[in-house]
Parts: structure tokens; C-alpha cells; sequence
């Protein structure tokens, strides 16, 4: 607490990032990254770049970068914004599209940091709780409100909300904006992005941080009506003129492009998840139906937290949130086939048999 801080930052409760722990050898099932690493031809693009050129400010509104998502998408560069992340891009749009007089809908158990955004730019709030088995029904939201958002899959349980239900929720909710933040739509759900040209209240944010394995650049975007696009451009150079990089928007330019490499990576996630899941139940945990990277599960012989702990001792870190609702749960990476063996193998030896 200090006497200089402005109002709103005694207010805060800031987000609290998974750990990025510097052990070697560890093994890393706590934060939703890729186990692959991203394309070479994204390698080749940023080494590419260094450079003289460096000197240079980069492209302030990234176009090559919109372009290469508008084409790979079928849109126009103007339904296109990119930022710092897509936690960044989530931050425009709290502020620039959500901030009502009537309080924005999310579940309650969904991603952390909109609560947070929330805190920031004082927007008001009302949570929705999530059925008994963690759907999300769409039936809940068609209340007065200034906006609704929510991941899909959500986060961070997994669980897909199925395409026509978010079309019948647009059907219905005409009067505010309604944002899908699909963080991990490639790994098993289909966009709602096809839907931007018929519903102008839809914003679609994505990332490359997950499905095309570049959280080291930090490159998310927003894909909706160009009217929603221009308030995060006018926040975006409120804010901060040259949010990505040169390494970053070549590096995410030719992640996008490269969609046989994309497509072969998610693949093979897919499949090492639905190996992971049918081990974990073998093991008695209760599985969460993940179209996600990662695994909400319950253990049946331990508590969440002890069995978090355990792996930990064994090398293995996964996500634990003390949280109402969802703390005899567990949120596992899909990792490697060689990580994922070894987290079967310590699940084994630590839970109780029979
Ligand atoms: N949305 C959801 C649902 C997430 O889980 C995350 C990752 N923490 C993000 C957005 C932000 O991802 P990034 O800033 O890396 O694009």
C-alpha cells in the first residue's frame, strides 16, 4: 500500500498467472502452452527479421499480420484488430465494448482475468453459474445486459458449448455484444467466427499462443463487424501505437500461413488427449469432456490439492484452483506422448489402488 498510488490500483486484485518455474527438466502441465513447438517456417520468418531493420518502429496496425488472418478466414482487413496477446485484445474490448450501464454476463467459473479486466475499468458484472455438469446454458443469459462473454471451450474446464447454441443466443441477444473468446477453438470445436457477417454484435478473439504454439510472441485478435473492430483500434491507439513487435507480427504471420503444420500439430494433440482421458478414467478421476488442450478432472482416492502436490514432488506440475465449486478438480496440459506416459505412470504410483 502506498500513499502515491492512484484509486483504482488499491481496488485491484490482479490476475495471477500459472507458474513459470525455473527448474530443469521439469515437466510443465500448468499453463495450456503447445508441447510442440511452432512451425519452422515460423523460425525462419523471425530470424529472418533480425536485422537492421530492428531500428525501425514496426507496422503500427500489423496489416500484413490482418491480412494473412482475414485470408486464412474469408474476412475483410477492416473486421480484423490484433494485439499484445489476446489477453491484451480481452483488455480493449472490457473497455471499449463492455463497459455498459448494465452489468456484463460471464459464468462463474470461467477464465480469471475477467473478473480482473473488470476491476480495471470498472465495469460492472453479474456471474452466471454453470450447470451441475460445468455447460454452459444459454437460456441463462437472455436477462437485461451490457454485454456477454465467455470462452468456448470454456476455461477452465474444457467443455464445448455446440455452435448452434451460440447462434440461437445471438438470435436472441440483439441489444449488446456478445464475445466468444476462443482461446482453444482449434482443438476440437468449430468457430463462430463464420457467423461475424450475420450477427454485428459478435466478436471472436483468438490466439496464437496455443493452437499454433507461440506464447513466447504474445500475437492474439479480435474478428467481428467493423464497427466493433474501429472501437479496439481507437482504444489500441489510445493506449499504445505499436503493440506487437517485428519478430512477433512475422512469426504470427507465418504461423497462420502455415496451416498443413497447424493442422498436423493440433492432430496430434487431439489424439494424445483422448489417450489422457481415457487413462485418468481407468484411474477413477471424474472427466470433464474436453474439446480443449487440457483436462478438468476429478480424483476419486485423493484430494486435488494432494494430488498436485504429489506430482509436484515428482517433477510434474498441473493446475490447482481453490475455488468453490472446483477444487477437487485438477486442470492437466496435454503434454508430449513421453510427458503424458510420465504423468500416467505418476498417477499410478500415487493413487491408491483398487
Ligand atoms: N483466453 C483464455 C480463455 C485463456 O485461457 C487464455 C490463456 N491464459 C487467454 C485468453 C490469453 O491468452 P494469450 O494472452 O496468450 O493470447
Amino acid at each position: 500500500m502506498s500513499h502515491y498510488w492512484s484509486r483504482i490500483v488499491h481496488s485491484l486484485t490482479p490476475y495471477v498467472p500459472g507458474e513459470q518455474p525455473k527448474i530443469a527438466n521439469l515437466i510443465k502441465l500448468n499453463t495450456n502452452e503447445n508441447p510442440y513447438g511452432p512451425s519452422p517456417r515460423v523460425i525462419e520468418a523471425m530470424q529472418a527479421e533480425l536485422g537492421d531493420d530492428l531500428r525501425l518502429y514496426p507496422d503500427p496496425s500489423s496489416d500484413r499480420l490482418r491480412q494473412a488472418i482475414a485470408d486464412y478466414y474469408g474476412l475483410e482487413l477492416n473486421q480484423v484488430f490484433v494485439g499484445n496477446g489476446s489477453d491484451e485484445v480481452l483488455a480493449h474490448t472490457f473497455q471499449g465494448l463492455l463497459k455498459q450501464d448494465k452489468p456484463l454476463l460471464f459464468p462463474d467459473i470461467s477464465y480469471s482475468f475477467y473478473p480482473v479486466y473488470c476491476g480495471l475499468y470498472e465495469v460492472e458484472y453479474q456471474q452466471v453459474p454453470l450447470g451441475d455438469d460445468f455447460a454452459i446454458n444459454i437460456d441463462d443469459y437472455l436477462v437485461e445486459n451490457g454485454g456477454i462473454i465467455f470462452p468456448n471451450p470454456n476455461a477452465p474446464t474444457g467443455r464445448l458449448l455446440e455452435l448452434g447454441e451460440i447462434q440461437k443466443l445471438l438470435q436472441k441477444n440483439t441489444e449488446s455484444v456478445v464475445v466468444v473468446d476462443e482461446a482453444y477453438i482449434d482443438f476440437g470445436g468449430e468457430s463462430a467466427v463464420g457467423l461475424i457477417n450475420q450477427y454485428p454484435n459478435l466478436l471472436v478473439i483468438q490466439t496464437v499462443s496455443k493452437s499454433r504454439s507461440l506464447a513466447g510472441i504474445r500475437v492474439g485478435y479480435a474478428m467481428g463487424n467493423p464497427d466493433l473492430i474501429e472501437a479496439l483500434v481507437r482504444v489500441k491507439d489510445s493506449f499504445n501505437s505499436y503493440p506487437l513487435d517485428r519478430m512477433a507480427i512475422v512469426g504470427a504471420t507465418a504461423a497462420i500461413q502455415d496451416v498443413d503444420y497447424f493442422r498436423k500439430t493440433c492432430d496430434r494433440v487431439i489424439a494424445s488427449r483422448e489417450e489422457v482421458t481415457a487413462e485418468l478414467e481407468r484411474l477413477g478421476f471424474d472427466v470433464i469432456p474436453s474439446a480443449a488442450n487440457f483436462i478438468f478432472a476429478a480424483p476419486s482416492k485423493i484430494s486435488a490439492q494432494d494430488l498436485a502436490d504429489e506430482l509436484r514432488e515428482r517433477g510434474i506440475i498441473v493446475r490447482y484452483f481453490n475455488k468453490p465449486r472446483i477444487d477437487q478438480y485438477l486442470r492437466i496440459t496435454i503434454g508430449t506422448d513421453d510427458q503424458n506416459r510420465a504423468l500416467i505412470s505418476a498417477l499410478q504410483s500415487i493413487i491408491p489402488a483398487g
